[in-house]
């Protein structure tokens, strides 16, 4: 890699990508499956943040939690779930499909002569895992930014200096905290706040919506409410963080209704903002829209500032506005790489899964009823109780110590009745993930509800549930 970059007669590169997370590393295979000479630029570790510091650690501690299993043994299977956060298998892979990589970090330059133009300097890493001495230039026919997202630090006074954690610490530490407190009740916080609970750290939540996850449902955030506090995990709704401070344990935390918690940890698990600062897009008049996110056109091409598509540069994955999930990345990957070699087709976001990972695990696709009512549109809901279907009775009699367990889920469908189909679903249940997943189908494909409620589900699987609250 050295010899190429650093030697006198650069490499001409079809497609160079910046950033090599999940979007990043299926757009680079793509397009090299295809025939086309890429470079792969990545400033940390090859692969991005699903695999070491996001969804794959922190869905093994959940599950080791679910399991009963104790922290250390959780922590070992989380760090061999996650290859003790070393990249060379994910590194080795792409070169084994034909791509060309290098720890750098990557900057946009202005194009000269119709080429895309991105300076490469060392990443900031320890100086063992330089690759390059100095700083380069390579030129490129297309561009694919893929650089993702990071925890947004919210303005509370006093946590400049006070050694907070973001996922990435609470997904790497080996050290079980004896208390945490959490800023942020969303997909994250809830995940993180149940694995730490179930392992026997004394947990707090703060949320300063009025429920749990926000942007579903309420029902939704209720449901995954009664179920963290049946965890012992202490919930803090409707409130504010007003100031932090070091205590002698930790952390204390000063609550806007006049209370105030401490803990040994905080951890920040409020939102995520789009990697875009550093990038140069200004050399290409791309200005991120105010939340750090590249605006984008259907085919992920980037937009310049005045709302037209830059020729030959994409980005894809976190660091649009619209994709927060290793999926959605994958899905713009493809999209991106799809319109490089001129088979291009829009995108349909229409029926992205977001999936909860909790016990009971939340699956939510297309528009809750009250967003689309607020939008204006005439949508009816129906809803099925998990413990009125055949599966639920059976679990609760058979799979509980007492014969009178308690099943908590539930679906809920949301129907346009203009064009009889499906355009939103929530379900909470377990494993929801994989029986909701027919309705992510449904909705992508239009399928008319009659024939989704004609259509044979098995017995007795959660998914009559499906069936029950299509009946009516
Ligand atoms: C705790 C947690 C749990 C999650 N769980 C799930 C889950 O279960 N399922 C799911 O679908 N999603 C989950 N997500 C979201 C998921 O991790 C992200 O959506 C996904 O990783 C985004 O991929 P990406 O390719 O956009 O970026 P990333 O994976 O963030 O990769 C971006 C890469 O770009 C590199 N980079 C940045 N700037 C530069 C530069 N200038 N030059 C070179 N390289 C650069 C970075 O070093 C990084 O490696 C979770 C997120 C978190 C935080």
């Amino acid at each position: 890699v050295n010899a190429i970059l650093d030697g006198d007669s650069p490499a001409q590169w079809d497609v160079i990508v910046i950033g090599s997370g999940s979007g990043g590393e299926i757009a680079a295979a793509e397009c090299a499956g295809r025939g086309l000479r890429v470079l792969v630029v990545e400033a940390d570790r090859f692969g991005g943040e699903c695999a070491y510091v996001a969804c794959v650690p922190s869905k093994s501690l959940l599950l080791s939690a679910h399991a009963g299993l104790r922290w250390e043994e959780a922590i070992r299977r989380r760090d061999q779930a996650a290859h003790g956060r070393d990249d060379r298998a994910t590194r080795d892979t792409l070169t084994d499909a034909g791509v060309t990589t290098v720890r750098a970090r990557g900057r946009l330059l202005a194009p000269e002569q119709e080429r895309h133009r991105v300076l490469l300097e060392p990443a900031d890493t320890d100086a063992s895992r330089r690759e390059i001495s100095g700083p380069r230039v390579e030129t490129t026919t297309f561009v694919v930014l893929g650089t993702g997202s990071e925890t947004s630090i919210p303005p509370v006074q006093g946590l400049d200096g006070l050694g907070y954690w973001t996922s990435d610490q609470a997904l790497s530490t080996t050290d079980q905290p004896v208390s945490m407190i959490i800023m942020g009740g969303g997909a994250v916080g809830c995940e993180l706040a149940q694995a730490f609970a179930l392992l026997g750290t004394r947990v707090d939540l703060i949320e300063v919506a009025d429920g749990l996850l926000p942007s579903e449902s309420g029902w939704v955030g209720t449901l995954i409410a009664e179920q963290l506090e049946e965890d012992a995990v202490k919930l803090h709704l409707g409130v504010e963080v007003q100031r932090v401070e070091a205590s002698e344990n930790g952390c204390r935390v000063h609550l806007d209704d006049g209370s105030s918690i401490s803990a040994e940890r905080l951890l920040l698990a409020g939102g995520r903002s789009p990697r875009s600062a550093g990038l140069g897009l200004d050399a290409l008049d791309v200005a991120p829209a105010d939340d750090g996110s590249i605006p984008i056109d259907g085919r992920c091409g980037v937009l310049a500032a005045d709302g037209s598509t830059v020729g030959g540069l994409y980005a894809v994955g976190d660091v649009t506005a619209e994709s927060s999930y290793t999926h959605s990345a994958n899905y713009q990957a493809r999209i991106a790489a799809d319109d490089i070699v001129k088979r291009g087709h829009d995108a349909d976001y229409r029926a992205v899964p977001r999936v909860v990972y909790t016990r009971p695990t939340v699956f939510c696709v297309g528009g809750p009823a009250e967003q689309a009512r607020e939008r204006g549109f005439d949508v009816r809901t129906a809803r099925t109780d998990l413990a009125d279907v055949e599966r639920g009775q059976l679990v609760a009699l058979s799979a509980s110590p007492t014969g009178r367990g308690v099943v908590r889920g539930k679906v809920e469908l949301v129907t346009d009745p203009r064009t009889g189909t499906l355009v939103g679903a929530s379900c909470v249940g377990p494993e929801a993930d994989s029986w909701g997943a027919e309705l992510a189908l449904a909705i992508r494909a239009e399928i008319p509800i009659a024939l989704l409620a004609q259509h044979m589900r098995a017995f007795p699987t959660w998914s009559e549930a499906v069936t029950a609250a299509l009946d009516d």
